[in-house]
């Protein structure tokens, strides 16, 4: 989607590590007009798909998981990061490594927010290797509900967490992917 890569290219910041802050517009501050047309898009590349339920995880992705599920006109479940090793009550779980963070955390969803009647997009702000998302994936084959596709603002090609989930037979729709970013010059190269 040539906004996000506009976008990007205009407020995005490379840094070490291949991390691409996008903290400006996406994540931290938002431009709340820029996520409603991402929300459009999105509505707009799964048309046709029956959709009752975004998932996303806290906290990044439920911004953009927000303005989707405004779109589908449907409800918006984000995972919560658990902080306690002993999680109360009837909750599906899972683990996800962290890329930004090198740290593997708990996530869960109540039993009662995703049932096995539900068809469910799952959303996030980045792809990077994709974990986030193949948790995500486990808490709705956990659940028992159909997995419609994933679709994420910004992909970053490089580290192949969408290919591979595209090669397993994911559907991934991401209205960015970075091919390659050089911190020492802030150049960002995208695929297409
Ligand atoms: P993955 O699990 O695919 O490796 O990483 C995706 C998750 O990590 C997303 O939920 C996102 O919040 C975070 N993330 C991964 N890479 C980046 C990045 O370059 N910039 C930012 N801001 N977040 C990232």
């Amino acid at each position: 989607m040539e906004l996000v890569k506009q976008r990007i290219l205009q407020d995005g910041q490379v840094k070490e590590g291949g991390v691409l802050k996008g903290d400006s517009f996406l994540n931290h501050q938002m431009d709340v007009a820029f996520l409603e047309e991402i929300g459009r898009e999105f509505r707009r590349r799964f048309a046709g798909c029956q959709v009752d339920r975004i998932l996303t995880i806290e906290a990044s992705g439920i911004a953009v998981g927000s303005v989707v599920a405004l779109e589908f006109a449907c409800p918006l479940v984000f995972a919560k990061k658990s902080k306690t090793k002993n999680i109360a009550g009837d909750v599906y779980k899972t683990q996800v490594a962290s890329f930004t963070h090198g740290t593997t955390y708990d996530v869960m969803v109540s039993k009662r927010f995703l049932t096995p009647e539900d068809r469910v997009l799952i959303v996030d702000d980045f792809l990077a290797v994709g974990n986030a998302l193949r948790g995500l994936i486990d808490l709705v084959r956990q659940s028992g509900a159909t997995l419609v596709g994933c679709g994420t603002v910004i992909e970053k090609g490089y580290q192949h967490g969408g290919d591979q989930l595209r090669a397993e037979g994911v559907r991934v729709e991401s209205l960015a992917i970075v091919e390659s970013m050089d911190h020492t010059t802030g150049q960002i190269c995208f695929r297409d």
